[in-house]
């Protein structure tokens, strides 16, 4: 297993980390086989989804800030209840087909570390089979 490092500088953010990925897919020397990229913190996620327009990734932020606010009269006392919350939507990790040593992705598809309380360092456990 490959632990990727991700500094994020904002309370909430998705981070590219296709590059990174990629990277250890290539280091497992595996041409085929899954790349399951697990995040292991109960407040950020990870998603795929398109990278090509900045855009996007804002507008899906945007909305999850929106459906579940920062502040709601929550009941866990730590007053970070919303990103624990889009963690439990989002998810925590995704799989990927390895293919000719490399993540199978779609022609528009990244992978997103989703910060959801940051900014801080978060790490991105990469485990290839
Ligand atoms: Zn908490």
């Amino acid at each position: 297993m490959e632990r990727l490092r991700v500094r994020t500088s904002s309370r909430t953010e998705f981070v590219d980390i296709t590059a990174e990925v990629s990277k250890a897919v290539a280091a497992s020397g595996l041409t085929s086989g899954l790349c399951l990229v697990h995040v292991p913190h109960t407040t950020a996620g990870v998603t795929i989804n398109e990278n090509a327009d900045p855009s996007v990734r804002r507008d899906i932020l945007k909305e999850l800030n929106k459906v579940i606010p920062f502040q709601d009269d929550y009941a866990h006392i730590e007053g970070n209840s919303a990103a624990h919350i889009k963690s439990s939507l989002v998810g925590c990790s995704c799989t990927v087909p390895i293919e000719n040593g490399r993540p199978a992705l779609g022609r528009w598809q990244g992978i997103f570390f989703c910060e959801f309380d940051g900014g801080r360092s978060r790490e991105v456990w990469v485990t290839c089979k």
